[in-house]
């Protein structure tokens, strides 16, 4: 059963996976006003029970546990990657360590509490919601950042936290303009882009070239970020390869806070967060 249901999820992350955090997520500057209950944040309720409005536990620096009995089955019976019906709401948003991706949302009403402005340079002038991180992150990501310069790899930040009300008006613009099944196919749903915890950063070259973009591979900076992200407690949150487990395409810019230990051993296990916490099936 246990076996059954891990390859259910890998189907349905390999059938949902979508271009990633940067790119067309970028444009939206507007504030969607209301965002609704967390039920929103579903998907098509199908003939799992109760879809998407159980509240359940999600891994947290501790947690090694299986997904819980969540009746996600039969998702080859699914038309299509939006009926699975098997996001689950985030417990612990808070949690430096929060695993946030497509079947685990963020409530619609978190907001970090501890955002700050990072000391570092970005690929825009603005003093807007988009440069900011958690206080932990802020100062990691400003210590990668002098790493990064000391090598001679200067670095910028291109777009770190976006709330879920912007990630809201985002995503239902885009569904106005697409409609909901296509939009999902580039935008992230409300409450599962990782960049809403406000320990996500898209970085790229301080020459803003390639910025969030599949040409930003293969840089001396991404090398570079490969090799000593982890050092500052960051991960390559969407590694190359790993697109059937996270659901993103290989993304060397994005980066996720975790804390130096778990960055580390992720690194060093070449894993993903996913395999980290066991939560979907891994070739051992
Ligand atoms: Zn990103």
């Amino acid at each position: 059963m246990k076996i059954k249901m891990n390859v259910s999820i890998a189907i349905l992350l390999a059938l949902t996976i979508v271009a990633g955090c940067g790119g067309k997520n970028e444009g939206a500057s507007t504030i969607a006003p209301n965002p609704t209950a967390s039920a929103s944040v579903t998907t098509s309720p199908t003939a799992s029970p109760s879809a998407g409005t159980t509240p359940t536990t999600s891994p947290t620096a501790t947690a090694t546990t299986k997904p819980s009995s969540n009746p996600v089955t039969s998702p080859a019976a699914s038309p299509t990657p939006t009926k699975n019906g098997a996001v689950q709401v985030i417990a612990k948003p808070e949690s430096i360590t929060v695993l946030v991706n497509k079947t685990n949302s963020l409530p619609s009403s978190y907001e970090p509490t501890d955002l700050v402005y990072p000391n570092i340079a970005f690929t825009f002038s603005e003093k807007i919601d988009k440069r900011k991180m958690r206080q932990v992150a802020a100062t990691a990501i400003e210590k990668l950042f002098a790493g990064a310069q000391k090598d001679g790899v200067p670095l910028a930040g291109v777009s770190a936290y976006r709330s879920y009300a912007t990630q809201k008006a985002l995503f239902d613009s885009y569904v106005k303009k697409d409609g909901e099944e296509k939009a999902k196919t580039y935008s992230a749903v409300p409450g599962t882009s990782e960049h809403e915890t406000g320990l996500a950063i898209d970085v790229t070259g301080s020459n803003g070239k390639c910025a969030a973009s599949d040409c930003f591979g293969g840089t001396k900076e991404a090398i570079w970020l490969e090799k000593h992200a982890s050092e500052y407690g960051f991960i390559i949150r969407y590694p190359q390869g790993k697109a059937a487990i996270t659901g993103y395409q290989y993304e060397p810019w994005h980066l996720r806070y975790v804390g130096s230990d778990i960055a580390k051993e992720i690194q060093a296990k070449k894993v993903t967060m996913e395999e980290y916490y066991n939560t979907v099936p891994v070739s051992k």
